[in-house]
C-alpha cells in the first residue's frame, strides 16, 4: 500500500505542468459547468494528489509541512476549484484522522482518502457556530454500541460530493464551549445523514458547498475519533493549526497567477503609443504585489519549517493565514486595475473570476478579524515579539 514519494523537485515540476497545460485551458468550462470534469478527477487520483499529507503507511506521500506548502504554492496558481477538489483530502478532510485517529480508524479510512476513492470534508460550522466555533449545538448521544447524531452543519466545502465527514458534535449534555465536544468520522451511507443542495455562491464555481443534516444519524461508537469523548475541539485545533499554513500557501498561488496575467496584459496593451507597463504608476502596482507575494511566501515557509521541527506554530499559522488572505485580496484588486475595463468583464479576461474566487479566503477558516484577535491574544501572552 505504501507509495514512494517522488523527489520534491519532480513533484513540483509535475504540478506546474499539470496546472498550466491541463487545468488552465479548462477553467472557463469549469466555471460554466460548475463542476470539475470526472476525467480530471481521475488524473488527480492517478497522480496521487489526494494523498499528499497522508502518511506513506496509509498510501499517501507523507509530505512534510514545508513540502506540502511548496506543492500548494504550485497547485493554487489556478482557479480555486482545482485545488479545492483535492484540498479537503490533503487538509481538513483527513487531518483529524492523521492527528488523532486510532490505528483501526486510520487503517480503515486513510488509504481511501489518499487514493481519492473517498472525498472527505470537515463539518464544524453551524448556523449558530461560525466565528464562535465552540457554540456547537449538534448532539451525539451514546446508545449501546453507537451514537445518535442530531443537528445541522452549514457552509461545508465538498459536502455535496463527500463520502466521509469529520463531524464535531456535543457528547456531554448541558456542556458549553469547547468542553464536551467530540469528533466523529461519518460515512455518507450511514442512515440519517443527508446533504443539502449546493449553494449559489459569489465565486469558486466547481467547488460545491452545502448544509449537512443529521436526523437520528446512527454512527458506530468505533467512529469516535481517538476513541475518547470530550477531545473533539483539541483535535480541531490541531487540524486548523496545520491547515492555516496550508491555506495561506493556497492564498499565495492565486496571487502569483493573477500578477503573471496582469504583467502579460500590461506589456501588450498599448495606450499613449506604448505598453501600459511602461507607466510608473502601473509599475508601482506590480512592485507592491510582488513584494507582498514574496513576504507571504517567506513567512509561510518559515512557519512550515518551524512546525516540522515540532515547534508550536499557533501564532505563526494565524499570522500567515491573516496576511496571505488579505494580501491575495489586495493583489486581486490591483490586477483588476491593471487590466482596466477588461479586468471587469468575464468575456475579456479571467481576472474577474479570480477576483470573486479569492474573496472567500478572508472569511473561512477564521475571518481576518478572528485572526487579528487571536494574534493579539497570543502576543499579549508573551508570544514571539
Ligand atoms: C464557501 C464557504 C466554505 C466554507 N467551508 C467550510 C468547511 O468546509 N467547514 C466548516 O466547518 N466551515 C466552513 N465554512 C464556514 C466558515 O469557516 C465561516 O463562515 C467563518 O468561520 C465565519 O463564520 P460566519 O460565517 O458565521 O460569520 P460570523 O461569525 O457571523 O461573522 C460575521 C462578522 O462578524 C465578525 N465577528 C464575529 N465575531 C467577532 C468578534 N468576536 N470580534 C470581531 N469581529 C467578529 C466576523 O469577523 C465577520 O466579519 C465555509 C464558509 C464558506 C462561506
Amino acid at each position: 500500500m505504501s507509495r514512494p514519494a517522488p523527489p520534491l523537485a519532480s513533484l513540483l515540476a509535475d504540478i506546474r505542468s499539470f496546472v498550466r497545460e491541463r487545468w488552465h485551458p479548462l477553467e472557463d468550462q469549469v466555471e460554466r459547468d460548475d463542476a470539475v470534469p470526472p476525467a480530471v478527477v481521475d488524473e488527480l487520483r492517478h497522480k496521487g494528489y489526494f494523498g499528499w499529507s497522508i502518511p506513506q503507511a496509509y498510501g499517501g506521500l507523507g509530505l512534510s509541512t514545508e513540502d506540502l506548502v511548496q506543492c500548494a504554492f504550485e497547485l493554487s496558481q489556478a482557479s480555486v476549484a482545482l485545488r479545492a477538489r483535492v484540498g479537503t483530502n490533503t487538509g481538513i478532510g483527513s487531518e483529524a484522522l492523521v492527528a488523532d485517529g486510532t490505528p483501526a480508524q486510520k487503517e480503515r479510512y486513510l488509504p481511501r482518502l489518499a487514493s481519492g476513492e473517498f472525498t472527505g470534508c470537515l463539518a464544524l460550522t453551524e448556523p449558530g457556530a461560525g466565528s464562535e466555533a465552540t457554540n456547537v449545538q449538534t448532539t451525539a448521544r451514546r446508545e449501546g454500541d453507537h451514537y445518535v447524531l442530531d443537528g445541522r452543519k452549514c457552509y461545508i466545502t465538498n459536502a455535496p460530493i463527500a463520502d466521509l465527514f469529520t463531524v464535531i458534535a456535543r457528547t456531554e449534555e448541558g456542556s458549553r464551549g469547547s468542553a464536551g465536544l467530540s469528533a466523529f468520522i461519518v460515512e455518507r451511507g450511514f442512515p440519517g445523514l443527508r446533504t443539502g443542495a449546493p449553494y449559489r455562491k459569489m465565486g469558486q464555481a466547481g467547488s460545491p458547498v452545502s448544509d449537512v443534516i443529521f436526523e437520528h444519524c446512527k454512527v458506530p461508537a468505533e467512529n469516535l475519533i481517538g476513541g475518547q469523548e470530550g477531545t473533539g475541539f483539541h483535535t480541531v485545533m490541531k487540524v486548523l493549526n496545520k491547515q492555516r499554513l496550508h491555506l495561506a500557501a493556497l492564498c499565495t498561488g492565486p496571487a502569483i497567477r493573477m500578477l503573471e496575467l496582469a504583467i502579460a496584459h500590461t506589456q501588450q496593451r498599448q495606450q499613449f503609443g506604448q505598453p501600459v507597463s511602461n507607466f510608473q504608476l502601473v509599475q508601482a502596482m506590480i512592485a507592491d504585489s510582488q513584494t507582498e507575494i514574496y513576504a507571504a511566501r517567506s513567512m509561510i515557509l518559515e512557519a512550515a519549517r518551524a512546525r516540522d521541527r515540532g515547534e508550536d506554530v499557533a501564532l505563526a499559522a494565524s499570522m500567515c493565514k491573516y496576511f496571505a488572505s488579505e494580501m491575495c485580496g489586495r493583489v486581486a484588486d490591483r490586477c483588476v486595475q491593471m487590466f482596466g475595463g477588461a479586468g471587469y468583464v468575464a468575456d475579456f479576461s479571467p481576472i474577474e473570476r479570480y477576483y470573486r474566487d479569492v474573496r472567500l479566503f478572508r472569511l473561512y477558516e477564521g475571518t481576518s478579524q478572528i485572526h487579528q484577535l487571536n494574534i493579539a491574544k497570543l502576543v499579549m501572552r508573551g508570544g514571539m515579539a
